[in-house]
């Protein structure tokens, strides 16, 4: 494969391309230590300077207040459906806002903990939009209540937070992470799986308030599983995802160099909008989700048509356009077009899907 081909997987998914090349270079010879980053130990002088340095750059990009913690877990967004009702729940209740696949799974993982609600929901237009979050019903005594912010199989992103009556925010960012600047102080936690918008897999990236760390958990809750015993040890409790925190830690140093997440943001907003526009004026491609809950990280749309949606991805691919099928329960493409997306890339997949439009209409 060349390097002409552009990747639009939604996870794992696209590095930027000058990461990898640094990556490359450091592979054999760390910065004259003459080890690979993989090859080190965990508690060497050289590899806590790359964890304190990725800590401290994304501390930077994100403006994170002294009162979070910033870990680095592994598990996956999965391990975190759990750990965040094992760790969060003290009066046993927390509300849930089921707008996808993820959402609904964290949902039902965490009914095994506690007396879990479902205040709102968009499947019954196969998540399609999100709902209208301004004046739910939210329980008295909620420990937090949780949203998936950006779905990365159904396209849709929150345009405004839900209104949580005071109560504690979760937000699994995995797919929106570092995409643009966040207010952190709005939520008790928030967390990323790297593998969409800044790493390898294998590294989990969580930001949580300090008051939400506890010393006791139930007795049944494995160690690892607290996020207060990875927050006393600098996510280093174990062993941790050597390699991949030391990826992330090149991808937020090009992200400062880049310009931080204003900029990211910008270039962001420009990429979603040369594919949305020509999705508006398509007389044979359509976007799949409402308009006003667009993510402009995922970007599903199809012709309505199986057998052509088939035709396209095969076309597609020997354009040297990659990984545009969209997920099984959707159907059609979708194209991730995250932060190491270059424009390039989308303006490659517009120009084609104008010629197969021409051809097949
Ligand atoms: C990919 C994804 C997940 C699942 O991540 P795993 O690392 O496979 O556990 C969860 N939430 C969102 C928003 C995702 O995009």
């Amino acid at each position: 494969m060349t390097n002409e081909v552009y990747n639009f997987s939604a996870g794992p998914a696209v590095l930027p391309k000058k990461v990898l090349e640094i990556a490359q270079k450091e592979l054999l010879d760390y910065q004259g230590t003459k080890m690979s980053v993989m090859e080190m130990s965990h508690r060497s002088k050289t590899f806590e300077n790359i964890v304190n340095g990725a800590i401290e750059d994304l501390r930077e990009l994100l403006n994170i207040p002294n009162n979070y913690k910033v870990l680095f877990l592994q598990g996956g967004a999965h391990l975190q459906f759990s750990m965040v009702p094992i760790n969060l729940l003290k009066n046993g209740v927390a509300d849930y806002i089921v707008t996808g696949l993820w959402a609904k799974k964290a949902y039902n993982e965490a009914k095994k903990y506690g007396n879990i609600n479902k205040i709102a929901t968009s499947e019954d237009k196969n998540f399609s939009y999100i709902p209208d979050c301004s004046n739910l019903d939210i329980s008295h005594d909620a420990d937090y209540v949780y949203i998936c912010e950006n779905n990365t199989i159904y396209g849709t992103k929150y345009p405004v937070l839900p209104n949580t009556k005071g109560k504690t925010l979760v937000s699994d960012m995995s797919s929106c992470f570092l995409s643009e600047p966040v207010d952190v102080t709005k939520y008790g936690l928030i967390f990323a799986g790297a593998q969409k918008n800044v790493g390898p897999a294998g590294v989990q990236i969580v930001i949580i308030r300090e008051d939400l760390l506890r010393d006791e958990l139930p007795v049944w809750a494995p160690t690892m599983l607290n996020y207060k015993i990875h927050a006393d040890n600098n996510s280093m409790y174990n062993t941790p995802p050597c390699w991949g925190i030391y990826i992330c830690s090149l991808v937020f140093k090009w992200l400062k160099d880049l310009g931080g997440l204003n900029k990211m943001k910008e270039i962001n907003l420009k990429k979603a909008k040369i594919l949305y526009d020509f999705l508006d004026n398509s007389k044979l491609f359509k976007g799949t989700v409402e308009k006003s809950s667009r993510s402009i990280m995922n970007v599903p749309f199809a012709t309505g048509n199986d057998e052509l949606d088939k035709k396209f991805i095969e076309e597609a691919k020997d354009f040297g356009l990659v990984q545009l099928k969209g997920h099984r329960t959707v159907g059609g493409m979708r194209a991730s077009i995250y932060n190491a997306m270059p424009i390039e890339g989308v303006k490659k997949l517009v120009q084609f899907m104008e010629k197969f439009e021409k051809e097949n209409v």
